[in-house]
């Protein structure tokens, strides 16, 4: 590894591109000519402006994102659109959760407080290790979305097939799988993703929004959590995190030059494949999760044993691989195996476990 930087298996903040930092670097004291670093610079400047544009026009190259959607740069991390979601799109005061991990009960907690709630399906009963079926639910004719968390970065479980609304809106929380694969948005009312796990820095929110959700009789709401605020102000409506835009900006740059979404896909496929064989195989460890939910981000493994747990991670951590003590929920362990972790790595950290087992037989 370049730099003495280590394999970081962290669910978020998480391992970037490599070649994006180098270029962040090389930028650092004076960007392009301006005299001065992105992170000093005006928002309302000419340059600053061009960061930004530059940045939506890449994601939307990268994800084909239709006309009739806006991209906003919100910040408040994922977190604040827990919120915000049910302030803005519950015109009846009614939506539909699907309850399959952590965060989407984090965002269930949330709304439960600003409208009606139905908890359409869960996966509580097994500890969040699979998602439900949502091929026929039952979802009330005058609600106003429905919502899942597409990747649950703790439980380690993924949608590979969207549920079906009956017509509603979906809405989405992507954090820890935005673009990690080719994704319809128009299938979707609205999709969000803090950017700290699978694209930048910590800070911000990129949220896509179908322009007829976007609302403009909630005056009474505070101005910074109506979308409309953000969607008219271009993400300036004040002060943006234009460190965060700047550095996403280079990321769906990178991810363009080696192929887009497809080709991340691949690579990330690829990846899981390397460590769920290897949990397949092994006697002493094994995934958390069932085969077919299992997501490629975020991989949950035990040994069944609290201790021997602990001992891995001390193990791993020795060996030069950081963050791969498990969530207190799950336990165990996690490897947070993102768009920016090399194969190398995660080939590299089964190796590790391969030997640790060799030697705890
Ligand atoms: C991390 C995470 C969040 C919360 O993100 P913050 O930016 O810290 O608010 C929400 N949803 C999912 C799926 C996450 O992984």
């Amino acid at each position: 590894m370049k730099y003495g930087r280590t394999y970081n298996f962290s669910a978020g903040p998480a391992t970037m591109p490599e070649p994006v930092l180098e270029e962040i670097r090389d930028e650092m004291m004076n960007y392009r000519g301006s005299g001065m670093c992105v992170m000093e610079m005006s928002h309302r400047s000419k340059v600053f402006q061009q960061i930004v544009d530059e940045a939506e026009q890449d994601l939307r190259d990268l994800m084909g994102i239709p006309d009739n959607y806006k991209v906003l740069f919100i910040q408040g991390g994922a977190t604040l659109q827990f919120s915000m979601i049910p302030m803005n799109l519950m015109k009846n005061g009614k939506a539909v959760y699907i309850e399959t991990g952590a965060w989407s009960k984090k965002a269930i907690a949330e709304a439960k407080k600003v409208g009606e709630v139905v908890v359409a399906a869960s996966s509580k009963d097994k500890n969040y290790t699979y998602i439900p079926d949502c091929s026929d639910l039952d979802i009330p004719e005058d609600t106003d979305y429905v919502y899942i968390c597409e990747n649950e970065t703790i439980h380690g479980v993924t949608w590979n097939k969207l549920p079906n609304t009956k017509g509603h809106v979906l809405v989405s929380d992507q954090s820890s799988m935005f673009l990690s694969r080719p994704c319809n948005v128009s299938d979707y009312g609205l999709i969000y993703a803090g950017v700290q796990k699978n694209v930048g820095p910590a800070g911000m929110v990129v949220v896509i929004i179908r322009e007829d959700l976007i609302r403009d009789d909630l005056t009474q709401l505070p101005v910074y959590l109506q979308y409309k605020t953000h969607a008219d102000a271009g993400s300036m409506y004040n002060t943006p995190n234009c460190w965060a835009i700047y550095c996403c900006g280079k990321v769906f740059k990178y991810l363009k030059s080696i192929g887009g979404l497809e080709a991340m896909d691949k690579l990330n496929q690829d990846k899981a494949k390397v460590m769920y064989d290897f949990l397949d195989e092994s006697k002493l460890f094994q995934g958390t999760v069932v085969p077919q939910d299992r997501s490629l981000m975020n991989v949950p493994f035990v040994t069944g044993d609290k201790d021997l747990d602990a001992e891995v991670v001390a193990y791993t951590k020795a060996a030069g691989f950081e963050n791969l003590k498990g969530h207190k929920s799950v336990g165990g362990l996690r490897a947070s195996i993102y768009n920016a972790m090399p194969k190398e790595g995660v080939e590299a950290l089964v190796e590790c476990l391969k030997k640790f087992e060799e030697e705890h037989k």
